[in-house]
Protein backbone atom coordinates (compact mmCIF):
# COMPACT_ATOMS: atom_id res chain seq x y z
CA UNK A 1 0.00 0.00 0.00
CA UNK A 2 2.69 2.40 0.74
CA UNK A 3 4.39 1.88 -2.15
CA UNK A 4 1.10 2.38 -4.50
CA UNK A 5 0.40 5.74 -2.77
CA UNK A 6 4.33 6.50 -3.09
CA UNK A 7 3.84 5.83 -6.63
CA UNK A 8 1.00 7.85 -7.46
CA UNK A 9 2.14 11.05 -5.49
CA UNK A 10 5.25 11.00 -7.73
CA UNK A 11 2.68 10.47 -10.63
CA UNK A 12 0.67 13.00 -9.32
CA UNK A 13 3.56 15.59 -9.12
CA UNK A 14 5.34 14.57 -12.59
CA UNK A 15 1.13 15.44 -14.10
CA UNK A 16 0.73 18.74 -11.84
CA UNK A 17 4.80 19.87 -12.55
CA UNK A 18 5.17 19.60 -8.62
CA UNK A 19 8.58 20.14 -6.88
CA UNK A 20 9.66 19.87 -3.49
CA UNK A 21 8.94 23.40 -2.59
CA UNK A 22 5.74 23.57 -3.33
CA UNK A 23 5.07 20.87 -0.61
CA UNK A 24 6.55 23.29 1.91
CA UNK A 25 5.57 26.58 0.74
CA UNK A 26 1.64 24.95 1.11
CA UNK A 27 2.62 23.76 4.73
CA UNK A 28 3.03 27.60 5.61
CA UNK A 29 0.95 29.59 3.71
CA UNK A 30 -1.62 28.59 0.65
CA UNK A 31 -1.19 32.06 -0.71
CA UNK A 32 2.38 31.57 -1.02
CA UNK A 33 2.14 28.19 -2.28
CA UNK A 34 -0.34 29.85 -4.89
CA UNK A 35 2.62 32.34 -6.17
CA UNK A 36 5.33 29.30 -5.74
CA UNK A 37 2.94 27.68 -8.52
CA UNK A 38 2.28 31.04 -10.53
CA UNK A 39 6.19 31.59 -10.66
CA UNK A 40 6.33 34.38 -8.47
CA UNK A 41 8.34 33.98 -5.12
CA UNK A 42 10.67 35.24 -6.51
CA UNK A 43 12.76 33.32 -3.75
CA UNK A 44 16.38 33.94 -5.06
CA UNK A 45 15.89 37.32 -4.14
CA UNK A 46 15.52 36.83 -0.18
CA UNK A 47 18.67 37.39 1.93
CA UNK A 48 18.38 34.14 3.91
CA UNK A 49 17.26 32.33 0.72
CA UNK A 50 20.30 33.67 -0.97
CA UNK A 51 23.07 32.96 1.98
CA UNK A 52 21.64 29.34 1.87
CA UNK A 53 22.23 28.96 -1.90
CA UNK A 54 25.75 30.72 -1.40
CA UNK A 55 26.76 28.12 1.37
CA UNK A 56 25.66 25.34 -1.37
CA UNK A 57 27.55 26.17 -3.26
CA UNK A 58 30.66 26.92 -0.89
CA UNK A 59 30.35 23.79 1.40
CA UNK A 60 31.55 20.45 -0.11
CA UNK A 61 29.54 17.71 0.95
CA UNK A 62 29.39 14.68 -0.71
CA UNK A 63 25.82 13.13 -2.27
CA UNK A 64 26.16 15.34 -5.60
CA UNK A 65 22.36 14.52 -7.32
CA UNK A 66 22.63 13.61 -10.83
CA UNK A 67 21.01 15.20 -13.20
CA UNK A 68 17.48 14.12 -14.69
CA UNK A 69 16.44 12.27 -11.54
CA UNK A 70 13.01 14.21 -11.93
CA UNK A 71 14.07 16.19 -8.21
CA UNK A 72 16.23 18.08 -7.11
CA UNK A 73 17.40 17.53 -3.16
CA UNK A 74 20.29 19.35 -1.86
CA UNK A 75 22.36 15.87 -1.55
CA UNK A 76 21.34 12.45 -2.12
CA UNK A 77 23.10 9.06 -0.52
CA UNK A 78 21.75 5.85 -2.90
CA UNK A 79 23.83 3.70 -0.13
CA UNK A 80 21.94 4.49 2.69
CA UNK A 81 19.05 5.35 0.60
CA UNK A 82 18.64 8.90 1.83
CA UNK A 83 17.69 12.40 0.88
CA UNK A 84 19.24 15.55 2.08
CA UNK A 85 18.03 18.71 2.33
CA UNK A 86 19.98 21.71 4.13
CA UNK A 87 18.96 24.73 5.54
CA UNK A 88 20.44 27.84 6.52
CA UNK A 89 18.20 27.70 10.23
CA UNK A 90 16.23 24.99 11.64
CA UNK A 91 13.11 27.31 11.72
CA UNK A 92 10.06 25.61 9.82
CA UNK A 93 11.06 22.52 10.79
CA UNK A 94 7.76 20.96 10.20
CA UNK A 95 7.43 22.45 6.28
CA UNK A 96 10.70 21.75 5.88
CA UNK A 97 10.40 18.30 6.18
CA UNK A 98 7.46 18.21 4.36
CA UNK A 99 9.87 18.99 1.43
CA UNK A 100 12.25 16.36 2.07
CA UNK A 101 9.87 13.66 3.25
CA UNK A 102 8.47 14.44 -0.49
CA UNK A 103 11.70 13.91 -2.48
CA UNK A 104 12.40 10.53 -0.20
CA UNK A 105 8.68 9.42 -1.04
CA UNK A 106 9.20 10.37 -4.56
CA UNK A 107 12.37 8.13 -4.46
CA UNK A 108 10.38 5.03 -2.90
CA UNK A 109 7.81 5.51 -5.89
CA UNK A 110 10.55 5.44 -8.31
CA UNK A 111 12.87 2.86 -6.39
CA UNK A 112 10.07 0.49 -4.64
CA UNK A 113 12.44 1.04 -2.22
CA UNK A 114 11.81 2.81 1.37
CA UNK A 115 13.67 5.85 1.50
CA UNK A 116 14.18 8.43 4.43
CA UNK A 117 14.99 12.30 4.41
CA UNK A 118 17.50 13.95 6.95
CA UNK A 119 17.25 17.72 7.02
CA UNK A 120 20.79 19.39 7.81
CA UNK A 121 21.68 23.11 9.09
CA UNK A 122 24.69 25.01 8.18
CA UNK A 123 27.32 25.46 10.34
CA UNK A 124 25.32 22.79 13.05
CA UNK A 125 25.44 19.05 13.17
CA UNK A 126 22.70 18.39 13.79
CA UNK A 127 20.38 16.26 11.77
CA UNK A 128 16.85 15.49 11.58
CA UNK A 129 15.50 12.38 10.01
CA UNK A 130 12.13 11.60 8.75
CA UNK A 131 10.68 8.67 7.80
CA UNK A 132 8.13 8.18 5.07
CA UNK A 133 4.88 6.88 6.85
CA UNK A 134 1.44 6.29 5.26
CA UNK A 135 0.10 9.46 7.20
CA UNK A 136 3.04 10.95 5.33
CA UNK A 137 2.07 10.31 2.27
CA UNK A 138 -1.89 10.58 2.61
CA UNK A 139 -1.17 14.34 3.48
CA UNK A 140 1.25 15.18 0.68
CA UNK A 141 -1.05 13.37 -1.75
CA UNK A 142 -4.05 15.56 -0.61
CA UNK A 143 -1.47 18.40 -0.89
CA UNK A 144 -0.53 17.58 -4.73
CA UNK A 145 -4.37 17.05 -5.80
CA UNK A 146 -5.11 20.46 -3.90
CA UNK A 147 -2.24 22.02 -6.21
CA UNK A 148 -4.53 21.59 -9.47
CA UNK A 149 -7.09 22.93 -7.66
CA UNK A 150 -5.33 26.26 -5.89
CA UNK A 151 -3.59 27.00 -9.04
CA UNK A 152 -7.32 27.51 -10.83
CA UNK A 153 -8.11 30.33 -8.31
CA UNK A 154 -7.31 33.26 -7.69
CA UNK A 155 -4.43 34.18 -5.30
CA UNK A 156 -5.83 33.54 -1.88
CA UNK A 157 -5.81 36.66 0.21
CA UNK A 158 -2.91 37.88 2.34
CA UNK A 159 -3.15 36.93 6.26
CA UNK A 160 -0.66 38.59 8.27
CA UNK A 161 1.15 35.55 10.14
CA UNK A 162 4.76 35.73 11.71
CA UNK A 163 6.51 34.33 8.32
CA UNK A 164 5.37 37.14 6.89
CA UNK A 165 8.89 39.54 8.16
CA UNK A 166 10.72 36.73 6.18
CA UNK A 167 9.26 35.75 3.28
CA UNK A 168 10.40 36.55 0.12
CA UNK A 169 7.04 37.32 -1.14
CA UNK A 170 6.48 40.21 1.63
CA UNK A 171 7.05 42.65 -1.45
CA UNK A 172 4.48 41.32 -2.81
CA UNK A 173 1.65 40.81 -0.53
CA UNK A 174 2.56 44.00 1.57
CA UNK A 175 3.41 46.10 -0.93
CA UNK A 176 2.17 49.40 1.10
CA UNK A 177 4.64 49.10 4.33
S1 LIG B 1 4.17 37.47 2.95
FE1 LIG B 1 2.86 36.33 4.38
S2 LIG B 1 0.86 36.17 3.34
FE2 LIG B 1 2.39 36.72 1.81
S3 LIG B 1 3.01 34.75 0.93
FE3 LIG B 1 4.48 35.27 2.53
S4 LIG B 1 3.70 34.24 4.36
FE4 LIG B 1 2.02 34.30 2.88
Amino acid sequence: MMLQKARYLRDLAEQYDLHGLYFQHVALCRRRAWLHLAGATHAVRNSRVQRGLALHQTEKRPGEVPKGLGIAPDAIDFERRVVIERKGTARAADAVSRQALFYAAFMTGATGEPWSAEVQVYGSRNTMTYHVTEEVLDQLIRDAIDSSELAADVAPAAKRIRLCNTCSCRLICWEEE
